[in-house]
């Protein structure tokens, strides 16, 4: 088995999403990624208290895991800027959830060849739609995995804010790799309103009034993002599965970058 670090991996993320731009053909969505790593220690036990109640644990998709992976796709400035319009999702907003899906699945792949490369077993999960649609829980959270791994902290907006922002896509996967604790964020909170400072931008920002400082209804939202596949004519082309909105993610002070820690 050869050696593999964090520094191999987050160079072959960086170039994979930089090239995407060759394989698309125009300049893509995407800005640089960013990728962290977690020992599967005790952290995850709590994985069903703070996510769904069934959610799996890492051991549970590969026993002889060593280590959790997770990553974040930024996207451009533009695109969100873009997003920010109205109430309903730009049609560049829907497709380009559709490429970052392929992307992340294409680049999870890539991660997996590469680390079975060097002898160690990796497993994956799908970027979306591994969920339970009554409960509108994940039984395996991008997101939850994210912060336990370091990768960003949750906002009012109930997305995970990185170093870079929070209007991105997450991925993850667990691998047999020992890559150790490679952490990315260095505040404990990044949201502005959870940090107790002045905010709630997303919250006025949500055109079915999903989120308040305390809660998040969960299927308002859900609803509205099924709603936005079917009332746009923007998008009649796109998969059925193109549930968007993104509108607590556009440009907010969180949206590029963690503002607790410009403070
Ligand atoms: S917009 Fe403000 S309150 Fe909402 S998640 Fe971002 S920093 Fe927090
Ligand atoms: S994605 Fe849209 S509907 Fe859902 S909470 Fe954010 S702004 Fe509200």
């Amino acid at each position: 088995m050869n050696r593999i670090t964090i520094t191999d991996l987050r160079i072959l993320v960086e170039e994979y999403v930089s090239d995407e731009t060759s394989r698309l053909g125009f300049a893509g969505w995407w800005q640089t990624p960013l990728l962290a790593s977690a020992p599967i220690d005790q952290r995850f036990d709590i994985l069903p208290q703070i996510a769904s109640g069934d959610h799996i644990h890492p051991h549970d998709l590969l026993q002889t895991a060593k280590s959790v992976v997770v990553f974040f796709i930024p996207f451009k400035r533009e695109l969100v800027k873009e997003n920010k319009e109205g109430d309903r999702p730009c049609r560049n907003w829907g497709v380009s959830y559709v490429h970052t899906n392929d992307l992340i699945s294409r680049l999870s792949l890539a991660i997996e060849s590469f680390l079975s490369e060097a002898g160690f077993k990796s497993e994956l999960t799908p970027a979306t739609h591994n969920f339970d649609e009554d409960k509108l829980m994940a039984r395996w959270s991008h997101k939850h995995l994210a912060y336990l791994s370091n990768l960003g902290r949750f906002g009012t907006h109930h997305m995970l804010i990185t170093p870079a922002g929070c209007a991105g896509r997450l991925g993850s996967l667990v691998t047999e790799a020992d890559l150790g604790n490679n952490p990315v964020i260095d505040t404990d909170e990044a949201c502005l309103l959870k940090a107790e400072k002045k905010c709630g931008k997303c919250i006025t920002a949500c055109p079915v009034d999903a989120l308040n400082e305390s809660s998040f209804e969960r299927r308002w939202c859900w609803n509205r993002l099924h709603e936005n596949r079917d009332v746009l004519d923007s998008f009649t082309d796109l998969p059925k599965t193109t549930h968007v909105c993104g509108k607590c993610a556009a440009l907010m002070p969180c949206s590029f970058m963690n503002p607790v820690a410009k403070l």
